[in-house]
């Protein structure tokens, strides 16, 4: 594995492809953005709320004209589907994220897909587009060779990609500790943990542009994920300003996905929830970049 890292490091070098800000394509780093857990993710808020906090989440995007996908979880939709109204007219496209956010770790596959296909139907009846995206909760793709194959047949049977996450982070660790912070009305916490917010997400950005770097020996387009929750209804936009600051260019999904890293064979079959960047075989499952960075977020705002 070492070697394989060296190699790919020494390669990027003679190509010229030093660790400056995008210089593999000409116009930054193409950058999706993606929001999990629509319509609504943590906190205990009412159906005012989630209306009034979507709007400003969505009125953000607009302002900065992303073509962000949101992945919804069906069993949470508002009766109306009042929420995932506003995203389909701010022109977000949808995405599958199944409807209960099972686990495939903890479900046999065929009950696994029955809920993906109830939120299939439930979105087709509620937007009439039919939804290409799927998300797995937690990232988890299947614990063995022949259950993560299986499940993706099953996916690609039903007209879903697979939207795949390349910058995985601990933004919901972040976002636990602004919902406590808003319930307190503690607004000087609140403010630093949207700041670390920002760094958190910049930060896990150039990890992974690293990673590329390191294993491909070039740039690739990246995916973001983030969650629709209340940390990012107030602070998306300053976290996509300071991606693009920092080199990135935004771009759709669909766009971002036609890098041909996302043609890598999958290396991966097991518990964790990876990015793809680790997925790609031969698979990296354990980094202590994550692992550190989830543990620093938690020990600085949800253990004091
Ligand atoms: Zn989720």
């Amino acid at each position: 594995m070492r070697g394989v890292i060296l190699f790919a490091g020494l390669a990027a070098l003679v190509v010229g492809g030093c660790a400056d800000a995008g210089q593999d394509f000409v116009d930054g780093v193409p950058l999706a953005v993606t929001f999990d857990d629509l319509p609504w993710s943590g906190g205990t808020i009412g159906r005012t709320q989630i209306l009034e906090r979507t709007s400003i989440l969505l009125a953000a995007l607009e302002a900065r004209e992303v073509p962000a996908v949101g992945m919804v979880t069906c069993a949470n939709l508002l009766p109306d589907g009042a929420a995932i109204r506003r995203w389909r007219r701010a022109g977000i496209e949808l995405g599958n994220h199944s409807s209960t956010h099972m686990d495939l770790n903890r479900t046999d596959p065929g009950t696994w897909i029955e809920d993906v296909r109830r939120c299939d139907a439930r979105l087709h009846a509620l937007t009439r587009d039919s939804i290409r995206w799927f998300r797995f909760p937690m990232l988890h793709e299947g614990e063995t060779v022949a259950v993560r194959d299986s499940v993706a047949q099953a996916l690609t049977a039903m007209g879903y990609r697979n939207a795949h996450v390349t910058i995985d982070n601990s933004e919901w660790v972040l976002a636990r500790a602004y919902d406590l912070a808003l319930r307190e009305k503690d607004e000087l916490l609140a403010a630093e943990v949207a700041e670390a917010y920002v760094e958190h997400i910049v930060e896990a950005s150039r990890h992974f542009r690293q990673v590329a770097r390191e294993r491909f020996g070039r740039e690739t387009g990246q995916v973001l994920l983030l969650h629709a929750n209340s940390l990012a209804s107030d602070h998306a936009g300053a976290v996509i300003d300071a991606l693009v600051a920092d080199g990135f260019v935004i771009k759709s999904l669909a766009e971002v996905m036609t890098d041909p890293v996302f043609l890598e064979p999958d290396g991966y079959a097991g518990p964790r929830g990876l990015s793809w960047l680790y997925r790609v075989e031969p698979a990296i499952d354990d980094d202590p970049w994550d692992e550190a960075a989830e543990a620093e977020i938690s020990e600085r705002f949800l253990e004091r």
